[in-house]
């Protein structure tokens, strides 16, 4: 198994990269990837992601840390895609090689809907209305070239808010820029953990993405060392249920078999 979704005290986890591998080690993952917020300026007022000038000392942190371990350690990024930050975003990721990028929609319209601090905010009077926004958004960023997997799908459903009637269309469009692009999907347990109470994406998109032969991560969310890998045994039970039978390895893009 690996986990290709976890933060380190570089963006808004803790504790160091180091106690990361070395859980993932005990729990005898075969890889784990880094996947530190990098955030557009504008958007990132609470400072939740890794500035620019860390990015070399996340590099050599993290190379490092693959060094003397049989855990295999990637680097990788999660992307805070917002449609106009495009030229940004470009300049964040050439700083470095990254191994892969997690492409991730929290803004709709400039809104951080997933912020514990923004739950009651009267930009969710309106569900149907940042649903939309949001698929839309997941679109654009699946069509913009930059990624490689796309992370944590129904995002909007982390306080357990949903739209008033299911959002097929828009979940579908969605889902096809993601196959039309090449990109992998993730299944993330961090929604397990939320209001939502189910992994991200929801059983049914899961089971259309596989229908759709779009290749799936895993991907716990962790933003402490003891998260690593959580949920995983729940998480290959969900993926069988929606019919995939391999994970894709980011490695060597190889795709293998659900453990
Ligand atoms: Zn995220
Ligand atoms: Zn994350």
């Amino acid at each position: 198994m690996n986990d290709y979704h976890v933060h380190s005290a570089f963006s808004d986890g803790r504790g160091d990269v180091d106690g990361f591998v070395g859980r993932a080690h005990e729990l005898g993952l075969a890889e784990i990837g880094f996947a530190e917020h990098l955030v557009p300026r504008a958007l990132d007022s609470d400072g939740y992601g890794l500035p620019a000038s860390r990015i070399p000392d996340y590099v050599r942190a993290v190379r490092a840390a693959g060094e003397d371990t049989a855990v295999r350690v990637l680097l990788g990024a999660e992307i805070d895609y917002a449609p106009g930050a495009e030229a940004e975003l470009d300049r964040l990721l050439s700083q470095a090689r990254f191994d892969y990028v997690i492409g991730a929609v929290h803004f709709t319209d400039g809104f951080a809907f997933d912020l514990p601090s923004l739950a009651d905010d009267p930009r969710w009077e309106d569900p149907d209305a940042l649903y939309r926004s949001y698929w839309d958004t997941v679109a654009r960023a699946a069509s913009w070239g930059r990624f490689d997997v796309v992370g944590h799908l129904d995002l909007p459903k982390t306080f357990g808010r949903r739209p008033s009637a299911p959002m097929g269309a828009a979940e579908d469009a969605a889902l096809e820029a993601v196959r039309q692009a090449g990109l992998a999907i993730e299944l993330n347990t961090s929604g397990l953990r939320s209001s939502a109470g189910e992994a991200y994406p929801a059983p049914s998109l899961l089971a259309r993405a596989a229908r759709m032969g779009i290749p799936l991560t895993f991907g716990s969310d962790a933003h402490a060392a003891a998260d690593v890998g959580r949920d995983f045994g729940r998480a290959v039970v969900l993926a069988r249920a929606a019919g995939y039978t391999t994970t894709l390895r980011l490695s060597d893009r190889v795709a293998e078999a659900l453990a």
